[in-house]
């Protein structure tokens, strides 16, 4: 079934599309080259620094990401794989542009290596140690249906219960 990228938006918990494992994308067509370039236009509308693929309703396995915001700095992930997780783990607040205004403290390796294909097809490898190791994380994640909501304290997660309550009531509505 084709893809109308105009039409692609976020979607939200508990929609089950945020639970699916994303397939690998086989080829990189136009339509997937249109669909990533939707997705950069909806990160940037919410100021998101990134945005993966099951959050617009596909389950694929791409997502884009900007952790610096800045202009020019945007990028594709297609079919990524990390690797090379460091053993030293730091917790930081995150968000998530599919569960608004839920935050908690989410524990992750602090450094990570990741591997990807970019719209040309070509397989890029990238390290961080900083905001994009958790972002790449967090989006890979997303990939294999994995939330925050998942990660977070017991503590985070009952402070965040009727946000979440009340997304449930407007799917379900
Ligand atoms: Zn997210």
């Amino acid at each position: 079934m084709p893809v109308d990228p105009a039409k692609l938006d976020i979607v939200f918990y508990p929609d089950p599309v945020l639970r699916r494992t994303a397939q690998e994308i086989e080829s990189i067509s136009e339509e997937v080259c249109a669909v990533a370039e939707r997705m950069i236009a909806l990160m940037h509308a919410v100021r998101g620094v990134g945005l993966a693929a099951p959050q617009v309703g596909l389950p694929w396995r791409l997502f884009v990401a900007n952790p610096s915001l800045e202009e020019g700095e945007d990028r594709v992930f297609i079919n990524p794989v990390l690797r090379e997780f460091s053993e030293v783990v730091e917790s930081a607040e995150e968000g998530c542009l599919s569960l608004p205004e839920v935050r908690g403290e989410i524990l992750r390796p602090v450094s990570v290596t990741i591997e990807a294909k970019g719209l040309d097809e070509e397989i890029f490898s990238m390290t961080s140690d900083a905001l994009p190791a958790r972002v790449w994380q967090h989006e890979t994640d997303h990939l294999n249906g994995v939330l925050i909501i998942d990660k977070m304290s017991p503590m985070d997660k009952l402070a965040s219960r009727r946000k979440l309550k009340n997304l449930e009531s407007q799917f379900a509505g």
